[in-house]
Order: structure tokens, then sequence, then C-alpha cells
């Protein structure tokens, strides 16, 4: 029997966001706790449990799993807890013959620009040169401690992301080649890229970023293939180590990592100029979803709240009333004080409040407006492991407007959190996805229109209006006549 040592820690960070995370923020499983609810559902970390399960000479050993939707970076204390909590579980183990983590990547703390670099050195301490792989998403932050750390990573192969639990299955799988015998020797080349991409060109289904991850595919394919992907990073996890990078594995052969790694990275550079993207002013977008029948989908990828931002920007909702749009929007808000108002003056009331701008107040000043309280919820919501947790949560209506206000960022990629509070975006002619393009999955087939707003944000996908400080200069798109070095 051989002891697979499994742990998951996840969060991505925008770095613009004021609004730090903290420990409560985060789900925590322990223990069996981890294998009871992964294998029921989840991404990743199901992924590597269900291949491990088919296996009668592994015992599967759940130590640790912290997970969190996105927001600011961790503060220091709470970090440092987490970090804590899951290698006490890790150490409390003996006799570990493999290691597969699950990893998103873009984690960044306070004061700590690599969180799962920390992890991963920690557990190697404890663990030793047993073979230790990882998936991870394609927006992680790669720092050299990674790469020294883990044996193998599986990145995610799509975006938007619909191919998790597939990347924890091919992570497990490649530990137990390595377990097996099978892979003997792997070794990782990286070659790093001074590029920050976003736009529609990602979308792998359709863009040309998908060339990039066929090739990757078909290297995976091949015999000694172990494991290659691109990571673009996550331009908004502004740390040292910020910028896109392949990552290739192969098994003892390193020229041939190198080769294929570098091939990768010249495709990405050569097309540079494609990784933008393309948004709309709020006249246009009026304009635009006035003339259009059925539903029209508003990505609002400045305040993604699936990329790390405070998720209080009224921008898109300013736009629409003064442009006077004619038709009904159903538009989601953090906004803490709001929602503190509607759960004091109660269902049924009418009252003045300020919205918006309660957290990033340099971004987004607040909107005084009448709004009616329809309902109040826990903000409790959809599927997965365990539920969303959007905090208190208030239905206002604001003019032929809905307006969902919670104390806490929920998720808009799907209308799962809309429709736990009662509303169907199919009922209204316009829904904001606070997102880049994760919403794709799910709101195109209800889409008759998808459209991307050019507002302010500290996710905004015009990168040049982001206050970067500690990210590698020159980068492109930031710094004109880059380099790329290789
Ligand atoms: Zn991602």
């Amino acid at each position: 029997m051989k002891r697979v040592l499994i742990a998951t820690f996840m969060q991505e960070t925008g770095s613009f966001n004021p609004k730090p995370m903290i420990y409560d923020d985060f789900n925590i499983l322990r223990g069996q706790e981890i294998l009871d609810a992964f294998r029921q559902s989840g991404g990743s970390t199901r992924g590597t449990v269900e291949v491990l399960d088919k296996r009668d000479d592994i015992e599967i050993v759940p130590t640790y799993a912290a997970w969190s939707g996105t927001g600011g970076p961790v503060a220091t204390a709470d970090l440092d807890r987490l970090i804590g909590e899951l290698l006490e579980a890790v150490e409390s183990e003996s006799n570990i013959d493999g290691v597969c983590l699950a990893l998103h990547g873009a984690m960044a703390g306070e004061s700590e620009d690599d969180p799962e670099g920390r992890v991963i050195e920690g557990i190697r301490k404890h663990v030793g040169d047993v073979p230790l792989t990882a998936s991870m998403d394609l927006h992680g932050i790669i720092t050299d401690r990674i790469i020294e750390g883990i044996d193998a990573i599986s990145f995610l192969h799509t975006y938007p992301h619909v191919d998790q639990q597939e990347t924890g299955a091919r992570a497990a799988q490649n530990l137990l080649k390595m377990l097996d015998g099978e892979v003997k020797n792997p070794v990782t080349a990286r070659v790093k890229i001074p590029l920050l991409a976003r736009g529609n060109e990602l979308i792998t289904k359709t863009g040309k970023f998908g060339e990039a991850i066929q090739m990757c595919q078909a290297f995976e394919a091949t015999p000694g293939g172990v494991a290659a992907g691109v990571n673009i990073g996550n331009p908004f996890t502004d740390v040292p180590d910020l910028r896109s990078n392949t990552i290739v594995t192969t098994d003892g052969d390193e020229a041939r990592a190198q080769e294929e790694a570098m091939k990768l990275a010249r495709f990405m550079w050569a097309n540079r100029n494609l990784w933008f993207a393309d948004l709309m002013s709020m006249v246009e977008i009026v304009e635009r979803a006035e003339e259009k029948d059925g539903l029209t989908v508003c990505g609002d990828p400045a305040d993604s709240t699936a990329s790390g931002a405070s998720g209080d920007s009224n921008a898109i909702l300013k736009g629409l009333l003064e442009y006077n749009y004619s038709k009904r929007a159903l538009i989601f808000i953090v906004d803490a004080p709001a929602v503190a108002s509607a759960f004091e003056a109660g269902v049924g009331s009418s009252f003045n409040v300020p919205l918006g701008g309660s957290i990033d107040k340099e971004r987004f000043s607040p909107l005084e407006a009448e709004v009616y309280v329809q309902a109040l919820s826990d903000g409790l919501y959809g599927g997965g492991p365990v539920p969303g947790r959007a905090g208190r949560t208030a239905k206002l209506r604001l003019k032929q407007h809905t307006v969902v206000a919670s104390e806490r960022a929920a998720a808009t990629t799907s209308s799962a959190f809309f429709l736990s509070q009662g509303e169907d975006p199919r009922d209204y002619d316009f829904v904001v996805a606070k997102s880049p393009n994760g919403f794709r999955t799910h709101y195109e087939p209800l889409a008759s229109q998808i459209l991307y707003a050019d507002v302010p944000g500290s996710t905004s996908a015009n990168l040049k209006t982001l206050p970067y400080r500690r990210c590698p200069r020159p980068i492109f798109p930031l710094d004109e006549d880059v380099e790329a070095g290789f």
C-alpha cells in the first residue's frame, strides 16, 4: 500500500482590491471531511481523488483543504494561520510515498508574495524526495520555489475554465506514473515571458490561445511528455513573479523540455498583440442593448469577483441610469452598509441609500438612489462541496431594475447566485456578469448578445489603468519596446 498525501490550497488575489481577505473567507476541510466532500462534487481535488480511489494499492491521506473565492491580498496573520494549519496537518502524517496538491497559484498575502511556494517548501521539507505533483490554474504566479518543489505541474487547458476535474485527474495520473516507475526522472523547463494577457483571443475554444493549448495537449500525449502548460499569470496579482510562463516536463529529457517550452513561448510572444480585450463605452452598450431583443449579458472585467476585485462597482448601473436604459437590468453589488440599512428598514420599505463605492473608494463614488426592499436573505448559494457565502443579502428594486446587494463578493459567472435570490436572468433584458470571460460558459446559450463594458475597476482588462508597483518591468503591454529575452 502506498500512501498519497493530498492537500488543497486556493485563492486568487487582486492586489489592487483594497479589502484584504481573512481566514473566515476561506472554506476549510480537514482529513476525512475532504474525501467526503470532494467525492460528491468539486473541481481539481475531486478529479485527483477519483483517480486515486480507483487504485487498490493506494491509500489517500487527506490532510487540509482551504479555498475561497477571489479577493484582495490575504491578511498576514490570517495567511500565517492557514499555512500553519496546512503544514501542521501534513506534519502529523508520516511514511508518505507521494503527494498530489490542488493549487490555484495566484494567491498573495499582504506581506507574502508566494504563499503556494511556502506551502510546497514546507511539505517538501517534511516528506522528503518523494514524487510530488500538482494541478494549477493557468492564471497562477510561478516562482522558482514552485518549479523546484513540484515534479510535474498539470495546468488547466481551458479558458473559460471547464476542465478543473480533468486537470486534477492528470496530476494524479502523473503521480501514479512516478510511483509505478513509468516516469523515472521528471525534468521541467520553464521559459519566462515578459507578457500580461487579456481578451477574447484567450478563449481556448475559439481564440488563438487554443492553438497553444493544443500543442500542450499533443505533447502530453507523446511518450515521455509528462506535462506541458502555458501559464499567463493573473495580471492583477502584482508581485515580483507576475508574468507569463511556459512550463514543460519530460521524463529525463532536459533538451526536449527546453525546446518545447521555447516553442510555446515563441508562439505566445509572436501573437502578443492579440492578447488584449475589446471593451465598449457605456453609451454604446446602452444603445446596443436597447436595439437588441433578448438578454444582453454585460461583462464587467474591471470589477470581476472572479478575478480578485472588490465587487462594489456601480459604474455600469450609473451608465444605465445616465443614458436612460429603458428595459430591465439585473445587477449584483457588494455593499455591506446598504445591506445593513436594508435589514434595518425591512422588507417592503423604501429608503434613500448611497449605492456602491463602499470598498474601492478611489475608483467608485456612491450613487444616491431610492430603493425598495423586496427581500432579505442569508446569501447562501450554489452547489459545490460547500455553499457560496455572500453574507447578508438584500434584493433591492431601483426604478425598473433589480440590484442584489451583499455583504461579501459573490460569483456572478453563472445564474446560480441570482437564482438563489429568486431571480432568473432570463426574465430580464440585461444582466451584469462581474467576470472577464468565465461567464461565457454559462451565459452563451442564454444571451442574445455579449458585450464588455469599459469602466474602471481594480481588475480592469485595460491593464495600463492599473497602478502596478511590484511586477517585473519592462513587461508587455505596460511598456513600449519590450524584448522577449529568449
Ligand atoms: Zn483562472
